[in-house]
């Protein structure tokens, strides 16, 4: 299985998983240029995408959707909380569209596992994706980790997870309003890099050992301080980083890394 992520941060959210089987794009929400050029540096080509994933419907998420899903053949999952947001803000052809509700469902060979994340959203999902032995989970725009989602999340060689802010730089931000702190702060807001080591230790403890830091918050936090954050909670529980814990980071301007999970 390969994933791959295309943007990450609030300006615009895409990635790509790609198995012998079929190509899935989580989240459409870069507009349709950058989109289908950092299909291209990824060399993935957009005629080969089977299917879209919505997390959630904020414009990060589905900003290119409309354009894509009307160039390109791919049915378009969301929830059927979700669609009547979506509907609201743009157009996707009736017989594109897919509901998935609170169960597993499949795509293309691909075993997709939604489950609900606390966000300001009508009902965001993170997802879990397995094919063969591999199993990759996505899990960003969430206010806080909770036990479920914990428990989706283990077993998987691969785990985008959000670390979104720094608690510090995002109270000393002299530009946003205080309604907006609270929002980002808030159990349906967004993880900061805090909570995001807390629940990467627990998840290095039970056997994940990638991870890629995702919707980096690119006012209230920086790349370093988010990887240092996590790098020091599992140094300090004594992993050995490169060695039995990988943590990478995604970025809002560039592709990220190219992750090629074993399947067996
Ligand atoms: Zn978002
Ligand atoms: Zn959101």
């Amino acid at each position: 299985m390969r994933v791959i992520n295309l943007a990450s941060g609030s300006k615009g959210n895409c990635s790509v998983i790609q198995t012998q089987v079929g190509t899935i794009m989580l989240d459409c929400g870069l507009n349709i240029k950058d989109l289908l050029q950092r299909l291209s540096q990824a060399n993935i080509a957009p005629e080969s995408v089977d299917a879209i994933v919505i997390t959630h419907e904020h414009n990060d998420h589905i900003k290119g959707l409309e354009r894509f899903s009307k160039k390109y053949g791919a049915g378009v999952w969301a929830n059927a909380e979700a669609w009547p947001m979506i509907d609201k803000v743009i157009m996707v052809a009736p017989q594109k569209k897919r509901v998935f509700y609170d169960k597993p469902f499949m795509v293309g060979g691909v075993k997709i596992t939604p489950f609900p994340v606390s966000h300001d959203s009508v009902n965001c999902q993170g997802f879990s994706f397995e094919y063969k032995n591999a199993k990759f989970s996505y899990a960003t725009d969430l206010g806080f980790v909770s036990g479920e989602n914990l428990s989706h999340l283990l077993g998987s060689k691969l785990i985008f997870i959000e670390s979104n802010h720094d608690e510090q730089m995002l109270k000393d931000n002299p530009n946003y309003p205080i309604y907006l702190k609270a929002r980002i702060k808030s159990s349906k807001g967004h993880l900061s890099n805090t909570q995001c080591a807390e629940a990467v230790v627990y998840l290095a403890k039970n056997g994940t050992r990638y991870f890629a830091l995702s919707h980096l918050s690119e006012n209230n936090n920086t790349p370093e301080l988010a990887f240092s954050v996590v790098a020091n909670a599992l140094e300090n529980e004594g992993f050995r980083l490169e060695k039995d814990a990988f943590i990478r980071l995604t970025y809002q301007h560039k592709i990220g890394n190219n992750f090629n999970l074993k399947e067996d």
